[in-house]
């Protein structure tokens, strides 16, 4: 039998191994960033369009390179940082495979235009597909700047699969982070479909994690600082007082060079044990330096992931050092996480024990009879209307968005309407005969006629709440309610980015921003759905949704996690008394549904018990 097997031809091994430097816009931004940082550039800028699925580009005032180099840095295994094998262990470039340059030029269409500081004359480059389109002569200052367009333009599944521009922007500002705060000597700015993003002068490492995070994050953060033999500590961790739902600030830099290690993240938590909130996770920027000959860089592509030859000490090393700092700093004693957890989180009004108000029922209360409002309902305030004879739906919107705004009144809140209800329908009801009833406060029992339902609360507000806002979204029919003095929150550039280009959506379904902004965003309108008092974490878990998507085979849609993280934020919680009037409504609504069945996140919502299964059990 003849020969089969043969050397692929130079553009396909380049394009196999752009699948593995080059995953998404954000891969090319770290590696030219870092490029230009291998360069001795002092300013480098970055500049976006459409999340970088049309262009990226970065322009530097480092070295630059002679003509035949210009042409050399597109071949794959072309380097000038690594001359032998040995030179792995004695790193201090970041890029030393030679194959970033010659994997994008694979996939996308590449300009370069660079020139060394001495010559009069630079070099202009095109490339596409690893083909040379044109070499010319171009007048430039020194540096060079790399324009890559149209990445993946001849590998449509790559680029079919690229998610929203809100996450692939998000992935570019991860990168940009990740490579800035490693080094905050050289200044940086990124522009992103023409406005400025970031703008980091040259500062010192605390001023840079400033600039990038926000002024706030000044007061957050605890030094810490620690020299031994084999590891050299500095940096930061942030008081577990302001610790997040997101994992987002949590920066391991190892000589300069960003990296993940789960088994590091594991020293730190272990120093915070039981400084934190449940849920909560808190932020570092730690910068440690190791002897180069101890770490293997070179065991990914993407080399995010390092070996250290002695794991177990550092780890050692650095909780003790963590942990040294919160207690110098008196970061422990003054957290009392008995007393303050609740009163911490208002969205977590579980497990409070419920205040029975004194009501008195006015038994002569006729529904039909226009009347005056209650005066505790009217009290409200929010501008928030409701009519003597409310209907099923409005009645409990109502109990939503017609909240104390003292954080923990929920249940008193709860107890006024659960009145108010009762005395409305009380006539009614008794004529009825009850069909449903609530479980632990967590299920609604509902009887049906081949036996009964039981309905997880929670799980069917969700859906109730998910189809109804993305039916706001898609058909931008939402009510807003105005609120009287407009709202002014507190987020990072990176929070209000997402906010930014989740702005539309947001607006369709009730939200209006007067103000959005770097760092302050002013909100004056909301939701009828919900409470003034909420928005914050509302908008807190929008965002950190956003950035915890998981990578999913279907298409993301922005509208989709939109809906579902308003329904996750808003819908009633186990262990919330339901009123029958509510327990009802929610049942009609569910099955008023297109999928009672499941909930937005495809969890089981009711399951049935027949009664003959029931029978059978008598046997
Ligand atoms: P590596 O960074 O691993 O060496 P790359 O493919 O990223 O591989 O780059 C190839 C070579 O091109 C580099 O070694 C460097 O000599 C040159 N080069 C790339 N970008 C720049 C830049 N911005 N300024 C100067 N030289 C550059
Ligand atoms: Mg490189």
């Amino acid at each position: 039998m003849a020969d089969i097997i043969q050397l692929l031809p130079d553009h396909v091994a380049n394009q196999i191994a752009a699948g593995e430097v080059v995953q998404r816009p954000a891969s090319v931004v770290k590696e030219l960033l870092e490029n230009s940082i291998d360069a001795g550039a002092n300013t480098i800028k970055l500049i976006i369009k459409e999340a970088g699925k049309t262009l990226i580009q970065v322009i530097d005032n480092g070295k630059g390179m002679s003509v035949t180099d210009a042409r050399l840095s597109f071949e794959r295994h072309a380097t000038s940082k690594i001359k032998s094998a040995e030179d792995l262990f004695n790193l201090n470039t970041k890029g030393f495979r030679g194959e970033a340059l010659a994997s994008i030029a694979a996939i996308a269409h590449v300009e370069l235009k660079t020139k060394q500081e001495a010559d009069d004359i630079g070099t202009q480059i095109k490339i596409e597909g690893s083909e040379v389109v044109s070499q010319d002569p171009v007048v430039i200052p020194k540096g060079t700047s790399i324009a890559v367009k149209n990445l993946f333009y001849n590998i449509p599944a790559r680029r079919n699969f690229l998610k929203s521009n809100t996450v692939e922007l998000r992935h570019i500002i991860d990168e940009f982070h990740r490579v800035t705060l490693a080094h905050p000597s050289i200044s940086f700015s990124m522009h992103h479909n023409g406005s400025e993003l970031f703008n980091l002068p040259e500062s010192n490492n605390r001023q840079r994690i400033v600039n990038t995070f926000g002024g706030k994050t000044n007061e957050k953060l605890v030094p810490v600082e620690e020299v031994t033999e084999v590891l050299k500590i500095s940096g930061f961790v942030g008081k577990p007082e302001f610790a997040r739902k997101t994992r987002g600030e949590q920066f391991f830099f190892v000589n300069n060079r960003f990296i993940k290690s789960s088994y590091l993240n594991h020293a730190i938590n272990a120093a915070f044990e039981g400084l934190l909130r449940d849920n909560t996770h808190a932020s570092y920027f730690l910068y440690l330096e190791v002897d180069p000959q101890t770490i293997d860089i070179n065991i990914h592509p993407t080399k995010t992931e390092i070996k250290f030859d002695d794991e177990h000490t550092l780890y050692a090393i650095l909780r003790s050092a963590v942990k040294h700092s919160l207690g110098q700093f008196n970061i422990a004693p003054i957290l009392d996480f008995e007393r303050d957890s609740n009163l911490d989180t208002p969205y977590n009004y579980q497990g409070k024990s419920a205040h029975t108000p004194h009501v008195e029922v006015d038994r002569g209360f006729n529904p039909f009879v226009d009347e005056k409002p209650k005066s505790t309902v009217a009290s409200s305030s929010m501008s928030f209307k409701k009519e003597p004879v409310a209907s099923w739906e409005s009645l409990y919107v109502g109990l939503e968005s017609k909240g104390n705004e003292v954080s923990g009144n929920f249940s008193e809140v709860q107890f006024e309407t659960d009145e108010m209800t009762s005395s409305m329908f009380d006539e009614e009801e008794t004529k009825k005969i009850q069909k449903t009833f609530q479980l632990h406060n967590k299920y609604i029992v509902n009887t049906i006629k081949s036996g009964m339902l039981v309905i997880d609360q929670n799980r069917a507000h969700q859906r109730v709440l998910y189809e109804d806002f993305l039916q706001q979204i898609t058909v931008k029919e939402a009510v807003s309610q105005q609120l009287l003095f407009p709202l002014e929150l507190k987020f990072s550039n990176t929070e209000v980015v997402i906010i930014k280009e989740l702005q539309s959506q947001l607006e369709q379904t009730g939200f209006v921003f007067s103000k959005l902004d770097n760092e302050a965003i002013e909100v004056s309108g909301i939701p009828v759905s919900v409470k003034e008092s909420n928005i914050n974490a509302i908008l807190e878990q929008i965002i950190s949704d956003v950035e915890n998507d998981v990578p999913d085979n279907n298409h993301f849609s922005q509208s989709d996690l939109l809906a579902k993280s308003l329904a996750k934020s808003l819908a009633i919680k186990n262990g919330n008394r339901l009123t029958i009037p509510e327990q009802e409504h929610l049942v009609n609504s569910l099955f008023a549904c297109k999928e009672p069945s499941i909930s937005p996140t495809n969890r089981t919502t009711f399951i049935t018990m027949k009664v003959n299964d029931i029978d059978k059990k008598f046997n």
